[in-house]
C-alpha cells in the first residue's frame, strides 16, 4: 500500500486547532512539539513542525511560553507510558497554560484516559496524526534529517503493541522520497536517515528498500544516508549490494530480542539465533568497519536463568558493538499478555544491569578501534559531531565557534579515557 498526499485534509485539521471551545489559535503563534520514543516518532514530529511552520507558527524548542504544545507519545513499554504521562502532566501544569494536544501511540491506545487529564485539550488518533503530516516536509531540529518512508508492520511479533496501533505496512512513493531528499540536500543537510516502523517492508511502485536506496544514491550532492533499524529478514542480496556503497553509513541496528531459540519462537520472531549470527557475519564482510547494534528484551515470559545465560553467551560471541536492553512489560492487546509476566521485577533488573554493563564494554571496545583514524562526520551544535559509523565526538576546536552544523567534515578521532574527541582535518 502507498500513502499519498492529502493537502486539504492536513490543512483543515491544523485549522481545527483554532476552532472549538474558545481559545482561538491563529498565526503568528508559537508551537512546541515534544517527542517520546523512537526515530519514527521523531521523524513525524519533524514533519509536524514543518506543517506548523508552513501554517505560520513560530517553532519553539521549549514548551514554556508556547501557545500550543504537541506531545507526541510512545507506548512501546511501560517505561514509555510513564515518560509520556509525566511529560503530558508537566506541560499541563505550565503557566500560562498552553493549548495541549496529545498524539502518538499512547494517544491511540489510551485516548479516553488522556482526554480526562485536566489541561489536555485535544487527543489525536494515529489516523489523525498521519492525515496532518502526510504532505509535510520535515523541519529537522537536529543536524541530521529523519525522512520517514514507511509505516506499519504485519510481522505479528507477540509482544509488539506498536504494530497493532500503526496498522499494516504503507510506503511513500519513491518519487516523493527522492524529491524530499533533493530538497534536504539542497538545504545543506549532510545526513538523511531513512526511517520506518519496519523499513525492510518498504514497497512501492514495484520496488523494495534496495531499489529505493539505489535510486536515492543517484541524487547529486554531498550527502550520506543512514538506515534506521532493520529487521533481520529485511536483508537480501540486493540490499547487501547497495549497502556496500560508501555513502551508506556503516551503522546498522538489527533487533535480536533474544539469543534463546525457545524465546525467539515464543515471541513470534521469524529467525533463529544461528541465522542472526550469519547475518551479522555477512554484514561485516560487506562493511568491515560497521557499528552494529541490537535490541534485546529481558524477562520475557519463559525466560529462566538458562535462557538468559544462553542469550548472554550468544551476545558475547556476536561481533556487535552496542546493545539496547529493555525489561519486558506486557502491553495491552498483544498476544503475549496471555503469557502473564512471571519473571520477577528484581530478576529483570539484575539481568538488564548485566547486559547494560556488557553493552558499555562493547561500545568502548568498538570506539577504541578507531582511535587515530579519520572519519566523515556531521557537525552538531555545541561542538559535537557524529561520525558515519555512529561515534559521537566532542570537538574542542569547534565548541565555541559558530560553525555551520549539518555539513559533513573529516575528523580525526582521539580516544582519551572515556572521552571521544574529534580533531579537524578540513572544514
Ligand atoms: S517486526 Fe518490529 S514493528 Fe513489526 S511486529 Fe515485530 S517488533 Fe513490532
Amino acid at each position: 500500500m502507498i500513502f499519498r498526499p492529502g493537502r486539504e485534509m492536513a490543512v483543515t485539521a491544523i485549522i481545527c486547532l483554532s476552532g472549538e471551545g474558545g481559545a482561538v489559535i491563529s498565526a503568528p503563534m508559537t508551537a512546541a512539539v515534544l517527542t517520546v520514543g523512537c526515530r519514527l516518532n521523531q521523524a513525524e514530529s519533524d514533519c509536524l513542525r514543518g506543517v506548523l511552520r508552513d501554517r505560520g507558527f513560530r517553532i519553539a524548542d521549549e514548551p514554556a511560553g508556547a501557545d500550543v504544545v504537541f506531545v507526541n507519545t510512545c507506548t512501546v513499554t511501560g517505561n514509555a507510558d510513564r515518560s509520556s504521562m509525566a511529560l503530558i502532566r508537566r506541560v499541563c501544569r505550565l503557566t500560562p497554560k498552553p493549548r495541549v494536544v496529545v498524539l502518538g501511540c499512547l494517544a491511540e491506545r489510551a485516548g479516553d484516559s488522556l482526554t480526562a487529564i485536566p489541561g489536555v485539550d485535544e487527543v489525536w488518533s494515529n489516523q489523525r496524526k498521519q492525515a496532518e503530516i502526510v504532505d509535510a516536509f520535515p523541519l529537522p531540529v537536529r543536524s541530521r534529517a529523519l525522512l520517514k518512508v514507511q509505516d506499519g508492520c504485519d510481522q505479528g511479533c507477540r509482544y509488539c503493541v506498536v504494530s497493532l496501533l500503526r496498522g499494516t505496512p504503507v510506503s511513500l512513493p519513491p518519487e516523493m522520497v527522492q524529491e524530499r531528499l533533493e530538497r534536504l540536500v539542497a538545504q545543506g543537510v549532510g545526513e538523511v536517515v531513512l526511517t520506518g516502523l519496519n523499513l525492510g517492508k518498504y514497497s512501492a511502485a514495484g520496488i523494495g528498500l534496495a531499489g529505493l536506496i539505489a535510486s536515492l544514491l543517484k541524487v547529486p550532492g554531498r550527502f550520506r544516508l543512514r538506515l534506521a533499524s532493520l529487521e533481520p529478514d529485511s536483508f537480501d542480496e540486493r540490499l547487501f549490494a547497495v549497502i556496500g556503497d560508501q555513502r551508506i553509513c556503516p551503522h546498522f541496528h538489527i533487533p535480536l530480542q533474544s539469543g534463546d531459540e525457545k524465546l525467539l519462537a515464543a515471541m513470534g520472531r521469524n529467525y533463529t539465533s544461528a541465522q542472526y549470527a550469519r547475518l551479522i557475519e555477512r554484514l561485516l564482510a560487506v562493511r568491515p568497519d560497521a557499528n552494529i547494534g541490537a535490541d534485546v528484551i529481558v524477562g520475557f515470559p519463559g525466560e529462566d536463568s538458562g535462557s538468559f545465560e544462553r542469550t548472554k553467551a550468544f551476545l558475547e560471541r556476536l561481533p556487535i558493538a552496542y546493545l539496547h536492553v529493555f525489561p519486558y512489560s506486557p502491553r495491552p492487546g498483544t498476544l503475549a499478555v496471555g503469557y502473564g509476566d512471571p519473571v520477577p521485577r528484581e530478576v529483570k533488573a539484575e539481568r538488564v544491569a548485566l547486559l547494560r554493563q556488557f553493552a558499555r564494554e562493547r561500545r568502548w571496545a568498538y570506539a577504541r578501534r578507531f582511535n587515530g583514524t579519520v572519519r566523515e562526520a556531521v557537525l552538531e551544535p555545541g561542538g559535537r559531531a557524529l561520525t558515519d559509523n555512529y561515534l559521537r565526538l566532542f570537538c574542542p576546536e569547534l565548541a565555541g565557534v559558530k560553525c555551520r552544523s549539518r555539513h559533513l567534515v573529516r575528523l580525526r578521532i582521539e580516544v582519551h579515557g572515556e572521552d571521544l574527541l574529534g580533531r579537524q582535518e578540513d572544514l
